[in-house]
């Protein structure tokens, strides 16, 4: 059990297949210092949703080796490692319940200001104030009743509020809406300041702004550097 996470990340030569003689990524190598941004970049195959797989530990590679904070991930416990991570994903997880208890499954004994802390913060206050009910308003099953860019600001507020060492933001390709788009971005800044983060990046923007950027092919890095660097 992991007490603390300072979110050091690091793959050394690591090789993945999901099936026997497929082999998916090759000797994929790359590390993030605790509260650097992380972007992966690639085609539609490339392996960037696996590289995450790996990382959180659904899967363990093939060859290689995964380090976090200097220790190998693999003697360290799925749940352990889970809970030092939150993500935000294209669609976002949601469930048949208020707007509240859905941010407070970041963290399931914060108090309501806690919660409204966090979703003022993510930018959701606002619109949450406006539905009926507020914070108290019911999402239908899988987070019907809001719009997409309302749910990944749920999913931004909920992160917040469970304050994680390592963060995984897979970025919504989705067309939203230029005001609420600036609001996500806003909120995303807030909450990858200080962790950690992993991108699977689809706007220049995050791929500009990132420490690092991971450009993926075929399950290789053919190039990695800083924006300006590549
Ligand atoms: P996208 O941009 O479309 O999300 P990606 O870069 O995230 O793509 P991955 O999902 O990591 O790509 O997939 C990499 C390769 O692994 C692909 O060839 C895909 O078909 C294969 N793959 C992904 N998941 C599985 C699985 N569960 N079983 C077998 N093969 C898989
Ligand atoms: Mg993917």
């Amino acid at each position: 059990v992991l007490e603390r996470m300072e979110g050091r990340v690091e793959f050394r030569g690591v090789s993945f297949a999901y099936q026997e003689g497929h082999p998916i990524l090759r000797h994929i190598s790359f590390e993030a210092e605790p509260g650097e941004t992380v972007a992966f970049v690639g085609p539609t195959g490339a392996g960037k949703s696996t590289i995450i797989g790996l990382l959180c530990r659904f899967y363990e590679p093939s060859a290689g080796s995964i380090r976090i904070d200097g220790l190998p991930a693999s003697g360290i416990r799925r749940d352990s490692l889970r809970a030092h991570m939150a993500f935000v994903l294209q669609d976002p997880f949601l469930f048949e319940g208020t707007i509240r208890d859905n941010i407070r499954y970041g963290k399931l004994d914060a108090a309501d200001e806690e919660v409204e802390e966090a979703a003022k913060l993510a930018n959701a206050h606002s619109f949450i104030m406006r539905l009926p009910g507020g914070y108290g308003a019911k999402l239908k099953p899988d987070g019907g009743g809001i719009s997409q860019g309302q749910k990944q600001l749920i999913a931004i507020a909920r992160a917040i509020l469970a304050d994680p060492a390592i963060l995984v933001l897979d970025e919504a390709t989705s067309s939203i809406d230029t005001v609420t788009e600036i609001k996500i971005q806003e909120a995303l800044q807030r909450l990858m300041k200080g962790r950690t983060s992993f991108v699977i990046a689809h706007r220049l923007n995050t791929i500009q702004t990132a420490d690092r950027i991971i450009v993926l092919q075929d399950g290789k890095v053919t190039e990695s550097g800083a924006h300006d660097e590549l």
